[in-house]
């Protein structure tokens, strides 16, 4: 480096979502003296958090209890969260979602004042808050004017992090890219914490914005963290064909039902493994069979598949979610998004006309392991959001909550970050100050200047997603996974061989695809390694030729370490502190 550059803070959030910008506030509100500097590759409004619609999960109502929220968490996620955990995110929920409250969130009410909260898959009592069907826009929205009142804060917007800086042992910064400048620059830390989002872009058909591509998650393991329990994916069972734009789970919460190419109620036919087994027939769980776990819906979407039920359409097969019955005015008071999206990407009114659906890759369960302060086991490194597993989402996450996730572990991750900054005032920036010149060489030698690469960016990336589909989706199997982790180890060998023509600083966008496709190779390789381990089915990880669940040898966490060629996949326990491990049942099964 020609000269010398860099700038220092306290403590460092990557990433603008709603687990940064709550961590962000933390911080400030721990410590006000202390400076606090937020890295974002897009601006915070832009971050995928903006995207959710249904809604955040607390326990408001009496004739609902904290068991109970920990309860449907647990069984939700096949036994595989840690209760401990859960049991805290349970209890930091409420005070968190009224602070959000004061801070300006608009949550929808009751006509006599109170917390309007709505039915959501896998949740056997109404606890989902909303704000009509944009709560992330809103909830986004409150934390970023909140984060923006602190004096000390210092914004990196549309800085891409390339690397984590490690000394002694210890994280003390990154290497970030200025997307306007192409400048590699130093940003020291005595804390660092990864708010980077989830991963849906290893897969190609996802309701993931396109800056999901699992950047935190690759930087960690780069720097020697474990991924924990990647083998876990999401996959939504109502995302519209073609776009992959997801149809908010508040859709079948207010009443939509889904149909197969019959008009039957599919689903009355399946085990959809809800914890109680419900008796009342007024309950919502037994109403709406359509509110079991989003694994088990997107199983039954295969399975209908399979035997010829499903309806051929234009970007693959579908079923029906059908809320005409709703009625407009409902429509337009409860879910108004759904209607705006349905007819502006299927040119369909779901008024009148039942909505094409399929399943659709959501939500990372696994991401950097941190323990229940968002410490991971590099000191001075925290996570916290979806690129984080702590874990309270197991081996399925219950819809709405993640947003809770984002502030209950935002605010905790942002104290003890602070505290740790307080604790280890000294860096050696001379030693970081090497690496960043290393990294600037780096992306120099690797991408930039080579010129003379043959692979393109965009086939790799396509490959990558196709062979993720093909071995590790709704349904795996040790044939199907060896196939994926080869071709993985056949598109990191290749990926060597990059092609960057554009060879200029300003928004070079190919070379930022490139970076975000390495990382999402890292992440591919760890899903797909995790995978294979894992001989038993649970939650949202089926394996046709282990369909049982073995808790005997598996009621643990996969940890995926990077090594020299394949990851190395090793286990640790889940916490049990009330809650036996018990089997998912439902009242109907046919
Ligand atoms: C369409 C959709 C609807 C959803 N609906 C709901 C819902 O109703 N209820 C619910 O509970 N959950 C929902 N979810 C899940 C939930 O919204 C997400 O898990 C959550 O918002 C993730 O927040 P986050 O703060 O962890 O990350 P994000 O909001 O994804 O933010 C990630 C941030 O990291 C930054 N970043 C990433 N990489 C880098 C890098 N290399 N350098 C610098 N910055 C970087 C980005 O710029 C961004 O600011 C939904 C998800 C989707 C996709």
């Amino acid at each position: 480096m020609a000269q010398k550059q860099y700038s220092k803070h306290d403590v460092l959030v990557i990433g603008g979502g709603g687990a940064g910008l709550r961590a962000a506030i933390a911080i400030a509100e721990t410590n006000p003296s202390l400076s606090v500097a937020m890295v974002s590759k897009v601006y915070p409004m832009r971050s995928h958090t903006v995207a959710a619609e249904g809604g955040a999960a607390a326990v408001i109502n009496d004739n609902d209890s904290l068991d109970n929220h920990c309860m449907d968490t647990i069984a939700g996620g096949d036994w595989l969260p840690d209760q401990d955990a859960v049991e805290l995110f349970v209890r930091e929920a409420k005070d968190e979602m009224v602070q959000l409250e004061h801070w300006g969130c608009p949550w929808s009410r009751e006509p006599d004042g109170r917390i309007a909260v709505r039915p959501f898959g896998g949740m056997t009592i109404e606890r989902t808050w909303f704000a009509a069907d944009k709560t992330g826009f809103h909830m986004l929205h409150t934390l970023f004017q909140t984060f923006l009142k602190h004096d000390k804060v210092t914004s990196y917007n549309e800085w891409f992090a390339t690397t984590l800086l490690v000394e002694d042992g210890r994280c003390q910064g990154v290497a970030a890219l200025e997307l306007q400048s192409g400048r590699i620059e130093i940003i020291a830390a005595n804390a660092v914490i990864l708010c980077t989002g989830g991963a849906g872009r290893v897969f190609p058909f996802t309701t993931n914005g396109a800056i999901k591509t699992g950047d935190g998650m690759a930087l960690a393991y780069r720097a020697g963290v474990p991924l924990k329990d990647m083998e876990f994916v999401q996959y939504h069972p109502t995302g519209l064909p073609g776009t992959g734009i997801l149809i908010t789970e508040a859709t079948r919460g207010e009443g939509g039902i889904m149909t197969n190419k019959d008009g039957y109620r599919y689903l009355q036919d399946y085990d959809l493994g809800t914890p109680l087994d419900v008796t009342d027939p007024d309950h919502p769980v037994k109403k709406s069979m359509e509110l079991g776990p989003r694994d088990r819906l997107s199983q039954a979407f295969v399975k209908e598949l399979e035997r010829g039920r499903t309806i051929p359409g234009q970007y693959g097969d579908v079923v029906h979610l059908d809320i005409r019955h709703l009625g407009e005015k409902k429509i337009d008071e409860k879910i108004p998004f759904v209607r705006e999206l349905v007819t502006k990407y299927v040119g369909i009114d779901p008024v009148y006309t039942p909505i094409p659906v399929r399943p659709v890759v959501h939500y990372m369960m696994g991401g950097i392991d941190t323990n229940n302060y968002g410490a991971t086991s590099l000191p001075g490194l925290f996570a916290a959001g979806e690129t984080a597993c702590v874990s309270i989402n197991g081996a399925n996450r219950l819809g709405s909550n993640s947003l809770t996730e984002l502030l209950v572990f935002g605010a905790r991750v942002g104290k003890a970050a602070a505290q740790f900054a307080m604790d280890h005032p000294k860096l050696d920036l001379t030693a970081i100050e090497k690496q960043g010149e290393d990294e600037q060489e780096r992306i120099a030698r690797d991408f930039i200047r080579k010129g003379k690469g043959t692979e393109r960016v965009a086939t790799l990336r396509k490959e990558m997603q196709a062979t993720m589909e093909a071995g590790a989706g709704i349904y795996r199997s040790e044939t199907g996974l060896i196939e994926t982790c080869n071709k993985l180890a056949e598109l990191r060998e290749r990926f060597s061989d990059v092609l960057i023509e554009d060879r200029t600083l300003t928004f070079n966008t190919e070379l930022t695809s490139a970076l975000e496709l390495d990382f999402m190779i890292d992440v591919a390789l760890a899903i797909a390694h995790s995978a294979l381990a894992r001989t038993e089915s649970r939650g949202s990880h089926q394996r046709t030729d282990h369909p049982e669940r073995n808790d005997e040898q598996f009621l643990n966490h996969s940890l995926a370490f990077q090594s020299d060629g394949a990851p190395r996949v090793d286990y640790k326990d889940v916490v049990i502190t009330r809650w036996p491990p018990g089997e998912r049942v439902y009242g109907r099964k046919k």
